[in-house]
Parts: structure tokens; C-alpha cells; sequence
């Protein structure tokens, strides 16, 4: 990942860039003089029937975009934004970024996307597309098998599920955004930002520089600094831990030996190890050159340490009585990190009143990693506020737009992240009666209930259509066009929601 970063970096400068002076972005001009009722006439308008005659208007109609942080969600809001035909700039405070647990799921909501933005064709071949998931006791005995697993993820959604490289997908968004004019900003990070009580938003990085734009969009992760802004550094804005930690385990073909363990990398498939308080993951990467592990285990590190170095022996010692086959690819581990797993209380909002400052991904909804959702649903965040954003054409309509963006997004963001709960309550149950009818259900496979969530949410009828069958793009076309419907319904009032009602 560094590597990519370093390239990153390099290639940052050769788009031109939006008219800049002295590093501020100018915002753009809006002369309008219309009332925020006129506004919801506009925008309906606009947004149904593109007849939008307002006098008032940005001097080109193009906004000025400001995104903190080059993060997944981050990239794929820079895309989708810079496709709705604005001036996008990322700002990041890495220059370098060394990933350690390296693979990423992504599933078909998020895939689906990727495939929308038109992702450089190379990154595809890079993935690695799971034949089969299982779901195992810890002990290695196969408790649940769903065979030919791409196959029906495309089938049943129309698009693939993909193991992927991180630093792979990161630079495939990159590219793209750099080849839609994204301007970055690198090796700045932003510390302060002045959003109350004006129309524009302006921040501060740390080497000294200011930058101005119509909208900042904080994509800055679990520690979001914009988020602090927002919530004037209240005890809230800080995560929460949520009791687990996960070992990020990466590892290349040349490091195992066993000939049994290469085919299993060789063949890419997934595979989750179940058991009291703790599960495994494991799947193949780069169309199974590597192999990346997670173990998800109870949290013990001390109360102000988000990661560490971890004692590999302690590593081992957790699982010494998990599946042998789990084990032997540990044996190939001589290092290893720890992450403590956050999460955090809802926000009251993912917009503030003066509709400058919006928020996505990790810095408004983190979550456990359990269902893979945390870096897909920021991919669905940007994807469904570039879309709505390409329908404002004049400054006087971003705040209906930013409403339409937390009421379609914030709902679903947040089911997502008690989800995770509830996967995390069904795989690390502890033995006894309970866990027996668990096992009973998954050998079973996902049709033993129609009424209760299948123990692997991975597979279940009920929830996975919801995670994966979702299109950000359809959802933020589909808000547009009912919003359209209730201006023309019942006026101008009708889609007029004061932010304390959405
Ligand atoms: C063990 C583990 C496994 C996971 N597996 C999956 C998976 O398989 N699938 C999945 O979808 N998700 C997974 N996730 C979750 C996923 O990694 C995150 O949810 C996702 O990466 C969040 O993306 P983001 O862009 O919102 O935030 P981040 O990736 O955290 O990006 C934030 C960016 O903002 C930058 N930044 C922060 N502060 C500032 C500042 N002040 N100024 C400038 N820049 C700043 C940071 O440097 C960073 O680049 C996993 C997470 C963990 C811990």
C-alpha cells in the first residue's frame, strides 16, 4: 500500500486543476436570490423534468467539492461526485500508508459500483472470485456449504462478489478519479474547519494551507476530525469500543510450503472457522496468489491503543484447539498486528443546518467487520450523494439534495451496523444449548426458518438480498424521482422538510 500511496502522490499533480489561488479553491458564485420554497420548485423541477429556468445560479453550475480523506469511501465519492460534473478536490494526510490486513470482500452492492464508475479494466483481474463459502465449527467440521457461490451472487444480483487487494481497489479508484479531473491534495491534514454560520466551508491543514469550497464531504474515517467539528468535540463524537479486536493476517504463496494449503489458496473460496467468542476468516487474493486471514477475538488491548504489534505465540495460543488446518496456515505467521474494532453512537444528523458539511463512510457509521460491509456501504454513500448531487445545478438546491442523501442513506447505514451485532451474536456464541441449535440450523441451510435470520446473514434468504441487492445509484434516482412526483403533487411545501423531520 505504500508503494501505491508513493505513486499516488507522485501522479497528483498533473491534472489541471480547478481555478486555484494561492491553494484556496474559489467557490463559486451564487448569485441567487430565491427563497428555499422556490428552491424545492427548482430541484423538483430539475430534478423530474431537467426544465430548470432559475435565475439563480453558480457561475458555471458546477459546484466546488472538498473531500477529507482518500479512503475507499472517500475515492468513490470523488468519482461519483466528478461524474455528476463537479470540481472535486481530495484532500489526505498520508503520503505514505502502510496496510497491513490487506484483503477486502466486496460484495455485489459494492461491485456493482465499480462496474457504474467504469473501473480501470485491470482491477478486475486482480480479484479473486470466491467458488465456494463455508461456515465451520472451530473444530474444522463443516457446519454449512454453499456451492458455486459466484455463480449465483451474479445470477441473483447481476453482479460479482470479489476478494480483493486493498491497495488493488485503491488505485484502481484513483486512476479513475484522477481520469475524471479529481484534484488531490496529499500530505495535508485538515485541522480545523469553518462550516457555522456561512453558506461556503473552509478548513485548515496542519502545513498551514486553507482551502474553500461550496461542500466539505468528511470521509475522514473512524477519528474524523470533521466529525468533532460537527458535534463541537462532545464525549459523543469519539468511537466506542465494541469489546473485539482483529489480527490482520496476509500471506503470499512463496511463504507457504504445504502443498494441501497452496491448492486451498490456488482455488479461491471463503471460509469462516466458528466458535466461543471468536471466529476466523479466510479467503484467497489476486486470483489466489495470497491468502488473507482476520481472526476476531475479544478485545484486550489497553483503553488508549487502537493497534499494536501482537505476540504471535499469543495468536496461536487462542486458537491452539481451533481446526488444524486454520492452525497450519498460522504456522506460517512470523508477525502480526492487532486492531481494537470501534464503533460509535448514531448521529443525530449526517448533515449539518447549513447544508456545507456532509458525512460518509466509517467518519458517520463505523461498524464490525463482520458482514464485510464497512468499506461496500461507503462505496454506496458516495455513489447515492454524487448521484443525487449530479441533479443540482445551481448552489440553492444542494440542501435538498443533502437531505435526500442522509433520508436515503442514514436508515440503511445504521441497520447495517446493528447487523453486524447480530452476526457477531450468532457466530461467537458460546457452547451450550443455544449454539447446538445454531449448528442444527446451519447444517440445515438457510431455508430451516423462514421467519429467523439464517446464523450466517452471508447466506441468509432474508438478509442478504437487503445488503447485496441493493443499487445506490437506482435508490438515488428512485428519491429523485419521487421527490419530483410530491412537488408536483403537493407543491412546492410538500418535499420542504426542515432538517429536524428527516
Ligand atoms: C479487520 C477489518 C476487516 C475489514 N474487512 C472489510 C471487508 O472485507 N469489506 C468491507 O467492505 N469493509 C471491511 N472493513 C471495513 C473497511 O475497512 C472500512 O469500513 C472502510 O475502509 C472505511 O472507509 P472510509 O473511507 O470511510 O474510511 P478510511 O478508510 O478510514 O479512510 C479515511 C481516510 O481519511 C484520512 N484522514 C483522516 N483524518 C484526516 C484529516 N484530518 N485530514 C486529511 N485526511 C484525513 C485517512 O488518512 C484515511 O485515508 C474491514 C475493517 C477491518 C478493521
Amino acid at each position: 500500500m505504500g508503494a501505491v500511496l508513493s505513486w499516488l502522490r507522485k501522479h497528483s499533480g498533473n491534472k489541471p486543476e480547478p481555478t486555484t489561488n494561492n491553494n484556496t479553491i474559489k467557490t463559486s458564485k451564487n448569485s441567487t436570490t430565491i427563497t428555499a420554497d422556490d428552491t424545492v420548485v427548482d430541484i423538483a423541477g430539475k430534478m423530474a423534468t431537467d426544465t430548470v429556468t432559475s435565475s439563480g445560479s453558480s457561475s458555471d453550475g458546477r459546484l466546488t467539492i472538498i473531500i477529507v480523506g482518500a479512503g475507499l469511501g472517500g475515492l468513490g465519492a470523488a468519482i461519483s461526485c466528478a461524474m455528476g460534473g463537479h470540481s472535486v478536490r481530495v484532500i489526505e494526510q498520508a503520503k505514505e500508508i502502510s496496510e497491513i490486513g490487506a484483503g477486502l470482500q466486496i460484495t455485489p452492492n459494492g461491485s456493482r459500483l465499480l462496474q457504474h464508475w467504469q473501473v480501470p479494466e485491470a482491477f478486475w483481474k486482480t480479484v479473486a472470485e470466491p467458488t465456494d463459502l463455508f461456515v465451520h465449527r472451530y473444530s474444522g467440521e463443516v457446519l454449512y456449504r454453499e456451492t458455486d457461490f459466484n455463480t449465483r451472487q451474479r445470477t441473483k444480483y447481476g453482479a460479482p462478489f470479489v476478494d480483493v487487494h486493498r491497495a488493488d481497489l485503491q488505485q484502481a479508484l484513483y486512476k479513475r478519479a484522477l481520469a475524471l479531473g479529481v484534484v488531490f491534495s496529499l500530505d495535508e491534514r485538515v485541522v480545523a474547519l469553518d462550516v457555522a454560520g456561512r453558506t461556503d466551508a473552509s478548513l485548515t491543514t496542519a502545513s498551514g494551507k486553507s482551502f474553500t469550497a461550496d461542500l466539505v464531504i468528511g470521509a475522514d474515517g473512524l477519528w474524523s476530525q470533521c466529525r468533532k467539528t460537527f458535534l463541537n468535540d462532545a464525549p459523543r463524537s469519539q468511537p466506542i469500543p465494541t469489546g473485539d479486536l482483529a489480527y490482520r493476517i496476509v500471506l503470499t504463496l512463496d511463504e507457504i510450503s504445504d502443498e494441501d494449503l497452496r491448492e486451498w489458496v490456488r482455488k479461491p473460496t471463503v471460509h469462516f472457522w466458528i466458535g466461543p467468542g471468536a471466529h476466523a476468516v479466510g479467503y484467497s487474493l489476486r486470483g489466489g496468489e495470497m491468502y488473507n486471514i482476520v481472526l476476531l477475538v475479544p478485545d484486550n488491548l489497553p483503553d488508549q491503543v487502537s493497534k499494536e504489534k501482537a505476540s504471535v505465540q499469543e495468536m496461536n495460543e487462542l486458537f491452539s484447539s481451533w481446526d488444524p488446518t486454520l492452525k497450519r496456515f498460522l504456522g506460517y505467521v512470523d508477525s502480526v498486528d492487532k486492531w481494537k474494532l470501534m464503533h460509535m453512537e448514531e448521529l443525530p444528523h449526517w448533515v449539518n443546518d447549513e447544508a456545507n458539511l456532509v458525512f460518509l463512510g466509517d467518519a458517520c457509521h463505523p461498524m464490525l467487520p463482520y458482514l464485510a460491509q464497512g468499506a461496500n456501504s461507503s462505496l454506496e454513500d458516495g455513489a447515492v450523494l454524487g448521484t443525487l448531487l449530479s441533479h443540482v445545478k445551481e448552489k440553492s438546491q444542494l440542501k435538498t439534495a443533502l437531505h435526500s442523501y442522509e433520508a436515503v442513506r442514514k436508515q440503511r447505514g445504521e441497520a447495517i451496523v446493528r447487523e453486524t451485532f447480530n452476526q457477531r451474536a450468532d457466530f461467537h456464541m458460546l457452547n451450550g444449548d443455544k449454539q447446538v441449535f445454531r449448528d442444527e440450523a446451519l447444517r440445515a441451510g438457510p431455508n430451516w426458518d423462514t421467519h429467523a435470520a439464517f446464523p450466517s446473514r452471508w447466506n441468509c434468504p432474508k438478509v442478504q438480498p437487503w445488503l447485496y441487492g441493493y443499487d445506490a445509484v437506482a435508490e438515488a434516482e428512485k428519491a429523485v424521482a419521487s421527490q419530483g412526483k410530491a412537488n408536483v403533487s403537493s407543491g412546492p411545501s410538500g418535499s420542504a422538510l426542515p432538517h429536524s423531520q428527516l
